[in-house]
């Protein structure tokens, strides 16, 4: 069992505490690796280190920067099946997932920001009395913190905004899923990026992720996580008037129109709720069907579902692996528990599969009969269960939308158009997909609104988020 290090300065350092934390297998449950339980003096060193490389980083043109980030996406790409086998290792989900969007993505989003460092610029408001041009300069020392479910594309979905926009980095990935961000600083180093430019720190969200929003150097957090662990980092963060990006959770609606294309629902819904054992904060984990359709569509809905392969995520035919521990699939567990008292009936799954004994696992699981605005229905579950209801007409499928805390996505089925446009427009959330879910162009916003974030990723927003604008005003004759 090879211990990780954080990575700081170049060098990859153990915490000065001694200090380590096991990490398991979800589906295996065994501890196969350990990390350093960094604290407060672990992250002093590493701002420490980002403050010192700051100048140098800075001080490159984009076109050297964008050299830099392009060198550490090529090295991702060439580490692939490497990746993909160490992020199924630690959070349970296929293999084939891994190496077909996580670890693809990551690169990708190394690649598309050297792009963005290079095509970024500067507005300029030009009057008769004066020329106003706006300078965009980096903040400095920033930090990033992660979460398990999807661990190196969206660790690196901030790291390579920040690093575009001439930023050095501190990020603090999940305790729960270390190891591609372990293997990335070695890859960074390798690919030649600068000592320093990012360091990164291991630990639990409560030391070593609190010491870094609060570390007075420190200009801005860029968070993706829980509404809960959000609204305690913006307390902490906000008297010291940091900038936060804040990606929180998410209770995402499909709505399916009796005009959709019924086959594409189907498929594409049983996607968006199951895909990565139903942990991604995008899943469409609420399902409202027009009532003429309703019967047809939770029938071939469920039918997929049954034939989904749940099992061990090495093997390249399974649909959903463990999920990512012990206690979370206990909260799954919880919620099915609460869904039978709240009136709901198990269409299918509802249990732990009996042929696995060991490792996470559950059963990807249909409810229905559940009132719109009960507890199932309005929190987060973040596991491979749906709810599906019907609704009657436009109206009450918004309502229903609409009806929980959270408003990060949403997706709607329908061939007519002009109701596609009224539906989004009345939909509150920071993303409405029609008739697809997840498909993903980096330059567009992405973020919720409600307990769902503050803030945008993605495009000019994350290079925007990651700068501050001065406004120079000369006089004009
Ligand atoms: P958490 O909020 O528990 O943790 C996220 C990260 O924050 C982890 O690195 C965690 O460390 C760290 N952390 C925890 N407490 C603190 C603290 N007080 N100060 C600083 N850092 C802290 O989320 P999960 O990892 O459980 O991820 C699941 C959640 O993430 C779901 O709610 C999901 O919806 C949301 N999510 C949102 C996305 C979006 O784009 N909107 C995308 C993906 C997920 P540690 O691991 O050590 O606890």
């Amino acid at each position: 069992m090879k211990d990780r290090k954080n990575y700081i300065g170049g060098k990859f350092l153990p915490a000065v505490n001694g200090g380590l934390l096991d990490v398991v297998a979800p589906a295996t449950e065994k501890v196969y690796a350990r990390i350093p339980d960094s604290d407060d003096q672990d992250i002093a060193l590493a701002v420490k280190a980002a403050e010192e490389a700051f100048p140098s980083w800075s001080g490159l043109s984009a076109e050297q920067r964008a050299d830099h980030l392009r060198k550490v996406a090529d090295s991702i790409e060439s580490c692939l099946d490497e990746l993909a086998e160490l992020e199924s290792i630690d959070t349970g989900k296929p293999v084939s997932l891994a190496k077909r969007v996580d670890i693809p993505r990551a690169s990708a989003n190394f690649r598309f920001f050297a792009s963005a460092a290079e095509q970024f610029s500067s507005e300029a408001h030009i009057g008769s009395a004066m020329l106003n041009y706006t300078h965009r300069h980096p903040l400095g020392v920033v930090g990033c913190i992660s979460p398990w479910n999807l661990p190196l594309y969206l660790l690196t979905w901030k790291i390579a905004p920040a690093l575009a926009a001439g930023n050095t980095v501190v990020a603090k990935p999940s305790e729960v899923t270390p190891l591609t961000a372990a293997r990335l600083g070695e890859i960074c180093r390798d690919a030649g990026l600068p000592d320093g430019v990012l360091n990164i720190v291991h630990g639990r969200g409560t030391k070593a992720g609190q010491a870094l929003v609060t570390n007075a150097t420190v200009k801005a957090i860029s968070f993706t996580g829980g509404t809960a662990t959000g609204r305690a980092i913006a307390t902490l963060a906000a008297p010291m008037f940091k900038k936060l990006s804040l990606e929180l959770g998410g209770k995402n609606p499909s709505l399916v129109f009796a005009d959709a294309n019924f086959d594409e629902a189907v498929e594409t819904s049983v996607r968006a709720a199951f895909t990565n054992q139903g942990e991604i904060c995008l899943c469409g984990s609420r399902i409202f069907v027009q009532g003429d359709i309703y019967d047809e569509f939770k029938k071939a809905f469920v039918n997929k579902v049954k034939v989904l392969k749940v099992g061990n995520p090495s093997e390249k035919d399974t649909d959903i692996g463990a999920l990512v521990s012990e206690e979370h699939r206990q909260k799954v567990m919880n919620y099915v528990d609460l869904a039978i008292n709240e009136g709901g009936r198990i269409l299918t799954g509802g249990k732990v599969p009996d042929q696995l004994a060991r490792g996470y696992f559950y059963e990807p699981t249909v409810i229905e009969g559940l009132d719109a605005f009960c507890r199932t229905n309005t929190e987060e579950i973040f596991g491979p269960v749906v709810t599906i209801q019907p609704f009657f007409d436009e109206d009450e499928a918004v309502r229903y939308a609409n009806t929980t805390e959270y408003g990060l996505s949403a997706t709607v089925w329908t061939r007519d158009l002009d109701r596609a446009h009224r539906v989004s427009s009345r939909i509150k959330s920071g993303i409405v997909w029609i008739n697809c879910w997840m498909m993903r162009d980096l330059r567009t916003p992405f973020g919720g609104v409600k307990n769902s974030g503050v803030g945008r990723e993605g495009g000019w927003e994350a290079m925007r988020f990651f700068t501050e604008p001065q406004n120079v005003c000369i006089k004009r004759n």
